[in-house]
Parts: structure tokens; C-alpha cells; sequence
């Protein structure tokens, strides 16, 4: 059997006894170089997939190529020339670029080429701050959008979108120079700046740009001196007609421990919010992560994963490198157990809950910010018999209580009452949009979170 024979039957053993997207992301790419003296050489795409299959697979392919020789063979891997290239690309890519143009050098390593405005998914809790970084990116330095600062919540983007707009910079006129660097890094310059005498250089590496994308300014709290330090770059960038963009945890307006006239300069330009994704934008952002990674998730699992996880873009994609892995490790397909179990974990014991009536009365007034003892209690005003309502129907939909029970739970009704109120509610789900849609989401959110 020569060696390609011997490989491509393995092949076929492997994508048998392994998941589906197991064997595509990490059997399949595997082509086989040569055989001899029972060594059998196979060469993976890069260093990346060489280290993975050496710590979880290298047992499994020995097996199956040996179960298919019918005896022993060693097996030795080897990384494709051009795996092998672009590591060394990478690694000298600071030199050889050096020589060419200094500030191209300094991009290459200061961005990540993976954060670019067509990776960033656009949804209504983004979109200005997109649209605003656009086009910053298309004409830097003007006027009103001078400076640009862009903020929000942890996870939501801040740091890709200010990394996208360097890149696009970069990529329009490649002599654009762009310095990028987290408000830490900022400092840590600073202070070696001073500290091995060389400030000038510390100005010079800053002040020698045509746009500086500054990360996490909220770093900058209570640190005086550099806070002074930044003013004077800040303000000769803007006086020489210069882009400036910010990130920063919240509204600039609203950071304490930093110099008002910083402050007044951060607030004369555009800023710009990310809150945090809604249902469609997390669920276009779990299709396009899963993607990215080969991973083919049905819709019922990314229904699952956007519902539950809401707050954060970061946390959506570490849960689908979760169940990625979970899933290769264990050997099993992804299904919608292996799903709930991932998504639990991420989330900690108590958000996926058995379901029970508090739970659901909790979740209505979560939503209708009615409180829960009002919902179980006796008012018959009209927003909270509302709420009432929709969480009586909610019980006896998702959980079944019968209405005896149900009826002690609501505030010691009889009950009539309860078949009343559900059969209202029945009645508004159909006909009034409003708390039709509402009933839908609960339900989609405590369906999930059943069994
Ligand atoms: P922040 O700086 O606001 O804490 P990041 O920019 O580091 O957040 O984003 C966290 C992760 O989520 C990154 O990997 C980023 O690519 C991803 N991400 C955030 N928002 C989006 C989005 N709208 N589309 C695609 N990926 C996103
Ligand atoms: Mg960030």
C-alpha cells in the first residue's frame, strides 16, 4: 500500500469515528508526504494545527493508520512550506518591513489585521459608532469628528472597531502612518520614557502620526503626570490637523479621576456609543463566529446560545470555542444537550434553572419592572393585573400548574379567576402586538431554559 492509499483509508476511518466538524477542522486538511521504513510523514497546514493534533489527536490518527497497515507505524508530522512561511513572515515581518517605511512598522504590530469594519456586525446597538468610525477611517482629521470617542460596556467591540479603523487607514494610502496603543501602554511608554532619559523619543513615537488610536482611556484615572503628558500630544495631533480616536468604558463626560480641560477636549468632538447587542444582532454574531471557526450549528443551538448569553460580544464568541472544543474533546456531534450544558457553564449554575412559577414571575417582572410581590398580590391596577396575567398564562403554558394550585400561588384566587385571566391573555397574545411579542420573548427565553 503506498502512502497516500494508506492515508486517505484512514482518512476515512477518522471522519467515521469522529464528529463531523472534527474531522473537517482537524483531520481532513492532513495530507500525507511519504512512507518509509514503516514512517509514515504527514504534513499539516501550520504550527497552530501541529501543536493541536500533537496534544489531543496524535493516539487517535496512530491508531487508525496502523489499524489500516495492519502494524506498527511511526508517524511523523511536519508543517507545509507554507504554514512554515508565514510564520517566519511574521516573525521577521518587523524587520524587513522596517527597512521599507518605519510607521508601516509600527502598524504591523501595533493592530490586529483581524479586527476590520466588514468583520464587525453591524446591529442597532452599534451602528452609529460604526457608521462614525467609517468615517473617520475614510477622511481622518475632520473637523466635527475630531476627536472621535467610542464607548461602552466590556466586550462590546471598542477595541475592534478603533483596530478597524487603524487598518482601514493603513489599507487606503499605505503612507498614512497610525499609531495604536491602550491608554496602559501609553503609560508604561511614558514612564520608561523618563525613566532611561528619553522623553523626546516617547514624544516623537506618538506625536509622529497622522492618526492615534488611544484604547481604554479610563486607564488614565488619577495618573497625573501622564494625563499631562497626553494633554500635549493630544493637543498638538488636533492643532496639526490630526485624527484622534478613544475608546473608553463610559461617556467621557462622565469619568471621574480625569483633568477637566482633558476631559473638554475629549468631549469636542463625536462620541459615539455600543450598548449591548440585541436578540438579532447576537444570533447574526453567533452565525457568523460559528463560521469563522467551520463549526455548522443549527438554528435551535444559536437561538439558545443568543438568548442566554446577552451582555457581552467577547462572551458569545468564547462560548462557541467552547462547545467547539468540549465537543472535539468528548468526541460528540454538537447537539442541543452538549449546548445547554456549555451555555450553563458559561453562566453559572443558577441562570439556566428548572423552571419554576417564582422563576417565571421573576422573569415578567424583570421585563415589566412590576414588582414580583405586586404580581403575586392583590392590586387590581391595570399595568400590574397585567403582569398578573401574563404570568399566569405563562405557568400554565409552560409549566402546566393546574389552576387550583396556581391560584393560591396568585394572591389566593379562585380558580375561576386563574381560567379567567389566562383565557384574557390567550385572547391578547393574538390580538395585541405589544404583549404578543412580549409573551413570545419570556417564552423563548424560559423555554430554554426548561429540561
Ligand atoms: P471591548 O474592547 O469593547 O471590550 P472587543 O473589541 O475586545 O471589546 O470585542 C470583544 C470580542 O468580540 C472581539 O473578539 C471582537 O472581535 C468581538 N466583537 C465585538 N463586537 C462585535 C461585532 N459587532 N461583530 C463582530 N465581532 C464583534
Ligand atoms: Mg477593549
Amino acid at each position: 500500500m503506498n502512502h497516500l492509499e494508506l492515508w486517505k483509508k484512514s482518512k476515512e476511518q477518522l471522519k467515521t469515528a469522529q464528529p463531523q466538524h472534527a474531522y473537517s477542522t482537524w483531520f481532513d486538511p492532513i495530507k500525507s508526504i511519504g512512507l518509509s521504513e514503516e514512517e509514515l510523514v504527514l504534513e499539516v497546514p501550520n504550527q497552530f494545527f501541529f501543536e493541536w493534533i500533537h496534544t489531543h489527536y496524535k493516539d487517535t490518527i496512530k491508531q487508525e493508520v496502523e489499524s489500516v497497515y495492519r502494524g506498527e507505524v511511526k508517524i511523523k508530522y511536519t508543517v507545509s512550506p507554507e504554514g512554515r512561511k508565514s510564520a517566519v513572515r511574521k516573525s521577521t515581518e518587523g524587520q524587513s518591513t522596517a527597512r521599507n517605511n518605519q510607521y508601516n512598522n509600527n502598524k504591523n504590530k501595533q493592530l490586529n489585521e483581524k479586527y476590520t469594519l466588514s468583520s464587525f456586525i453591524e446591529g442597532s446597538n452599534n451602528q452609529f459608532a460604526k457608521a462614525a468610525a467609517n468615517n473617520v477611517a475614510e477622511s481622518p482629521g475632520k473637523q466635527s469628528f475630531n476627536p472621535l470617542v467610542i464607548y461602552g460596556g466590556v466586550g462590546l467591540g471598542k477595541t475592534h472597531l478603533l483596530h478597524a479603523i487603524g487598518n482601514k487607514v493603513f489599507k487606503g494610502e499605505k503612507n498614512k502612518r497610525v499609531v495604536c496603543a491602550s491608554s496602559e501602554k501609553f503609560t508604561l511608554d511614558f514612564i520608561s520614557s523618563i525613566q532611561k532619559n528619553r522623553t523626546v523619543e516617547f514624544s516623537k513615537s506618538y506625536r509622529n502620526t497622522d492618526i492615534l488610536l488611544i484604547d481604554d482611556i479610563q486607564f488614565f484615572q488619577g495618573k497625573e503626570q501622564t494625563q499631562e503628558q497626553f494633554f500635549h500630544t493630544f493637543n498638538e495631533l488636533f492643532q496639526a490637523g490630526k485624527q484622534i480616536v478613544m475608546t473608553a468604558d463610559r461617556y467621557p463626560g462622565e469619568m471621574v479621576g480625569l483633568q477637566d480641560r482633558l476631559l473638554s477636549r475629549f468631549s469636542s468632538g463625536l462620541s459615539a456609543d455600543i450598548q449591548p447587542p440585541d436578540f438579532e444582532t447576537r444570533v447574526a454574531i453567533v452565525m457568523e463566529k460559528a463560521e469563522q471557526n467551520g463549526l455548522k450549528l443549527s438554528y435551535d443551538i444559536i437561538e439558545l446560545i443568543g438568548t442566554h448569553i446577552k451582555n457581552n460580544v467577547r462572551e458569545l464568541e468564547s462560548t462557541i470555542i467552547r462547545l467547539l472544543a468540549h465537543s472535539s474533546l468528548a468526541k460528540k456531534e454538537i447537539d442541543i444537550h452538549l449546548a445547554k450544558k456549555v451555555v450553563k457553564e458559561r453562566l453559572g449554575s443558577s441562570a439556566i434553572y428548572d423552571i419554576t412559577a417564582e422563576e417565571i414571575v421573576r422573569r415578567v417582572s424583570e421585563t415589566t419592572r412590576i414588582k414580583e410581590k405586586d404580581i403575586v398580590g392583590t392590586s387590581r391596577k391595570m399595568e400590574i393585573a397585567e403582569a398578573r396575567q401574563i404570568s399566569i398564562y405563562l405557568c400554565r403554558e409552560i409549566l402546566g400548574t393546574p389552576l387550583v394550585s396556581l391560584g393560591m400561588y396568585f394572591g389566593g384566587r379562585d380558580h375561576s379567576t386563574i381560567l379567567h385571566s389566562y383565557r384574557v391573555m390567550e385572547d391578547k397574545t393574538k390580538k395585541d402586538q405589544r404583549i404578543g411579542n412580549l409573551v413570545k420573548e419570556l417564552r423563548r427565553e424560559l423555554s430554554f431554559s426548561a429540561n
